[in-house]
Formats: structure tokens, sequence, C-alpha cells
């Protein structure tokens, strides 16, 4: 099978770029004029008019009540996991089929991951997976010291202190189901909503389903900061400690250095806020633009035997953030990717599951048919804004 239509088409949609990337950054709106602002200000460091502003805009694109702005979304999500109440020995419930970052968080609290499978649709955390998992693997025990019911992992005797799905490629996962699972058995829930801006689900937006969510703005996301990163959350104590716990735990004061707590040096630098601030002000024709194409690539791949192209899932609006095409076996997607790659049309597979890397062989894990099918045949083909 050749995929020659297929490069045609994609640079017919790009058209007079010798290489295709994968997603590009597209700096068209104010971005020069809030960062020489910054720089003309003086303020380019951790305080900062342009922080507070991204604050609100995020809690208001969101509908979040607190935002907290954050230096990216690996040390976003290690604080949320942190803030949420994870320790040292812990287990954490996540999923396999993700970036790397997302079990990193985990290990740097000193917890382990457990990793539950995916489903096909959404490409994220499976509610009935984990509902069964659940069922047959943990019990529910009273803590004696807290008074709190936990759920504990019965082959280790370890404490499950949160679940964290994300949302694959922008399209949402059925995170009411994983909602009031997490309700059910007591446990927070955290969304990496990384790659999720603008993406809801159910008519509301990703990452305000559980205790909070994350979000990132790393240069190959669809909108950035260079580097950046947020928390939402709706519970007020949460984000006073996310933001403390980011500012290095520092007690305000005109001129004494106090802190009461470890902190960390997490806050998003003022002038990679101004930078946000000005993407944020063009997501919504960026994700138009996006939605368009995704309207093209499935009228296109509908005529492709041996091709599906992952639309968004039912109740969901997705920012479309990867395209993303499923291809019939590994051979084919092989064959794909060194087709298109030739031809100076950017594609690569997904992530190695997290699970076959070596820091994480011996981690407790659920049935995964689904992640396994899934790694071996998706692609993520180009998605950048179109001029
Ligand atoms: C990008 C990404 C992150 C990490 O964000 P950074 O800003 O690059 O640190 C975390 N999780 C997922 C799923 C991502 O795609």
């Amino acid at each position: 099978m050749s995929f020659k239509s297929t490069i045609e088409f994609i640079k017919s949609i790009y058209p007079n770029k010798g290489f295709i990337p994968l997603h590009e950054p597209k700096f068209i709106g104010n971005e020069k004029k809030y960062v020489l602002e910054t720089i003309e200000s003086t303020f380019v460091s951790s305080v900062g008019e342009y922080v507070n502003k991204f604050e609100q805009e995020i809690a208001s694109i969101t509908g979040a009540k607190y935002a907290v702005a954050i230096v990216n979304g690996t040390s976003a999500l290690h604080l949320a996991l942190k803030c949420a109440g994870v320790q040292n020995n812990d287990l954490v419930i996540t999923q396999s089929l993700s970036f790397i970052a997302t079990t990193n968080a985990i290990s740097y609290l000193g917890a382990a991951p457990i990793f539950i499978d995916v489903d096909l649709q959404t490409m994220g955390l499976c509610p009935i997976a984990l509902k069964e998992w659940l069922l047959t693997e943990t019990v529910q025990k009273i803590n004696n010291e807290s008074g709190k019911i936990e759920c504990i992992h019965i082959g280790s005797q370890k404490r499950i202190s949160a679940v964290v799905p994300m949302h694959t490629f922008g399209h949402p996962c059925v995170v009411d189901g994983l909602e009031s699972i997490c309700e059910e058995y007591q446990i927070p829930l955290i969304e990496d909503a990384a790659e999720s801006i603008g993406s809801q689900y159910k008519n509301k937006h990703t990452g305000t389903f559980g205790l909070a969510g994350v979000f990132s703005f790393n240069g190959n996301k669809t909108i950035t900061c260079g580097g950046g990163g947020a928390i939402v959350t709706n519970d007020e104590s949460f984000a006073k400690l996310a933001k403390h716990l980011s500012t290095q735990a520092k007690l305000p004061h005109v001129w004494e250095f106090n802190h009461d707590m470890v902190g960390y040096n997490y806050r998003m630098p003022n002038i990679n806020a101004a930078l946000a601030c000005a993407q944020l002000e063009q997501l919504n024709a960026f994700i138009d633009n996006k939605r368009e194409l995704a309207l093209m690539y499935s009228d296109f791949f509908e005529k492709i035997e041996g091709i599906v192209y992952k639309s968004e899932p039912i109740n969901s609006k997705s920012n479309y953030w990867l395209h993303t095409i499923q291809l019939k076996d590994k051979e084919q997607r092989d064959l794909f990717l060194a087709e298109t790659n030739e031809n100076g049309v950017m594609t690569r597979p997904t992530w190695t599951p997290t699970h076959l890397l070596p820091m994480y062989k011996d981690a407790i894990c659920g049935d995964l048919k689904n992640t396994s099918f899934l790694a071996e045949r998706l692609v993520n083909i180009s998605s950048s804004v179109r001029a």
C-alpha cells in the first residue's frame, strides 16, 4: 500500500512548504508588544501584571474559580499532586498511554504509578476498566489517625491517593464517569489536561471535573508561552496552597524572608505570562482553524482504506491539538511513518507506553490491551494552525 495520496493531500493543506512540521507555534497577535512591555518595565520575573492577568484569563476560559500560573506543565502536575495529598509510598492511578511527564510527576513525590487501560474511542483512562480494577484489587479502610476512608491496594497494602486521567491529543476522556468513581472511592481526581486547553466535555471545560486540573503551554502545544503551565481548581484552600508552594512558601512581608514549608520555585515569570496572554487572545481562532482541518481530514480519510481518522468522541468538543490516525497494524504504521517523513511530511507514532519504559517496567498494571492496540497503530499527522 502506498500513502502517496495522503502525502499529496497534506501538502495541499500546507502549500508552499518544503518541510511540514508536526505542530508549529504561531505568533500573529500581540506577542511582541506584550513581551516588549515586560522588558521595558523591567518586570520580567516572578512578579508582574501579566501573571495576574494570565491567571484571570485561564479561570475565565475554563470556568474554574481559581487558576495558578506555573513554570511548566510537569511542575504543575507535581505541585497539584502534592497539594492533593500524594505522599511518599502512596500509589497513584494513571494511564500508560501518555507523555512521560504524567507518571514522572507521581515519582517526584515518592509515589508509584498504577497503569489502567484507556478506552479505544477517547484514548483516555477508561471508567469501566478503572471500576473493575478497583472492585477486585482494593478495599476501603478507615485510617485510624485521620478518621478518613482510604482506598487500599490489597496486594501491596498501599494507599491509592489520586487518579490522574489524561485528555489525549486534546480529545476529552469520559471524565464524568471517572469523577463519579473517584467520589465513590473517595480518591482525589487530578486531570492532566496539558493537551486540552479549550476542549470541553458535556459543555464543561476539561480540567474542571476533579479536585484540580493541569495545563501546559510548552512550545508544541495548542498555544505556547515558551514554557508554561497552570493549575485550575474550585477549591480555595487548594489554590492558596498551590500558589504558596509555587513561590518558595514565602510568608508575605515587606522586607523579611520567612518560609513555613518546603516550597518550590515554580511561579511562571511575567515575560512568559505576557506571551501567554497574547496567545490566549487567539485561542478560539486557533481552535476554529484546527476544527476546520478536522473536517477536511475526516472527509479525506473516509475514502482511504486501512486508515481511521480519530474524530472527537461523543459528548465533547476537542481542541484537536494533534490530529491522529489509526493504521491497520504496526507494519502499516511503520510504512506510513517512513513514507511520510521521507517526503517532507513530519509524522510520528504515539509515545512508547510508560509501563514498557525501564523505570516503570515493574509497576502495577491492569489489563492494558487497548493501550497496546493503540500504541502500535496511532500516528500524529500535520496539525499546525494554517495560515
Ligand atoms: C506536554 C505535556 C505535559 C508536560 O508539560 P510541559 O509544559 O512540557 O512540562 C504533561 N502531560 C502531558 C500529557 C503533556 O502532553
